[in-house]
């Protein structure tokens, strides 16, 4: 049986049009803004570009720069401001089931996830629950290996059963393939590695954080939570730089800020 690790890749980032925003300034007067932001990231500078607009701010320094300014926003709860960073995952070794409560999350989020009806799963990984990690060869762990095993064996069973019905053979290839697994996937178990990209806004993915990085969410989950807070601190230091990882009183990693919800 092949097991999967999680993996995110951060493919898609904000990059500001400095002409654009130059001009913009330009026509109405302002030559003197400068934000801590603009050498550092744009992820960050947007938001502040954009919060600024609503009170025409720009010649108003903050002392503490553009981290001052976004702790404010969180602070007073401005969050719509954060929507207009926007930030683009490639997700994969996570279970089937991590992605079922991932795509619970539908404001500012979107997703593209494997299609197990096009892609044949004969060969699919499994990924083992963080509980199991340290135990699979104890016997709840080869309980577990031992049922995904049987599960995937029972696809292809399925899969050669169902293409050779007389009604699934009479179709066209693709169209035949495609009919056997989306039948024969009901047997595949949640801990069925999937791959999915997920696009959202930072406002979106610091709800994400908050929800899935508590000590309340599935272990599987908090896992993610805690593998994309860094890559997401390394390219918004600012958006996401008021977040800490501490363990709760169960000993758990979990994701705390006092700027919950913004
Ligand atoms: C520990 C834990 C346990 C869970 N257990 C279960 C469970 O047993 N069963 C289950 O079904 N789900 C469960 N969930 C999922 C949970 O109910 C949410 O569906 C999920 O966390 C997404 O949260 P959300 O709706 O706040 O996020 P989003 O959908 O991203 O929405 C973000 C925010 O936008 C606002 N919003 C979004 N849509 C609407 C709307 N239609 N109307 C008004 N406001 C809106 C709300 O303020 C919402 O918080 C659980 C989640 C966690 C973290």
């Amino acid at each position: 049986m092949k097991t999967a690790e999680p993996r995110v890749y951060l493919v898609a980032q904000m990059v500001a049009q400095t002409d654009g925003i130059v001009d913009f300034l330009d026509d109405h007067g302002i030559d003197k803004w400068y934000s801590s932001a603009w050498s550092n990231s744009d992820n960050d500078l947007l938001p502040e570009i954009a919060g600024r607009l609503c009170y025409m701010s720009y010649t108003n320094p903050r002392p503490g720069g553009n981290a001052a300014y976004l702790d404010h926003i969180k602070e007073v709860g401005h969050g719509s401001v954060l929507e207009h960073s926007v930030f683009s995952f490639i997700i994969t070794g996570v279970s089937r089931s991590l992605t079922h409560e991932l795509i619970r999350h539908r404001a500012g989020m979107s997703f593209s996830q494997l299609s197990q009806r096009f892609v044949d799963e004969s060969e699919a990984s499994f990924v083992v629950p963080p509980a199991f990690a340290d135990c699979l060869d104890t016997e709840a762990g080869m309980i577990w290996q031992s049922a995904c095993d049987w599960s995937a064996n029972r696809y292809r069973l399925l899969v050669a059963h169902m293409e050779a019905k007389a009604e699934i053979a009479a179709l066209p290839p693709t169209a035949r393939r495609k009919a056997a697994r989306e039948a024969a996937r009901s047997v595949l178990p949640n801990a069925t590695e999937t791959k999915i990209y997920v696009t959202a806004n930072a406002r979106a993915w610091r709800h994400f954080l908050e929800m899935r990085g508590d000590g309340a969410a599935d272990a599987e989950i908090r896992r993610l939570a805690l593998l994309l807070l860094p890559v997401l601190k390394g390219a918004a230091p600012n958006l996401f730089g008021d977040y800490e990882v501490k363990r709760d009183d169960l000993g758990r990693e979990c994701i705390t800020t006092k700027y919950r919800k913004v």
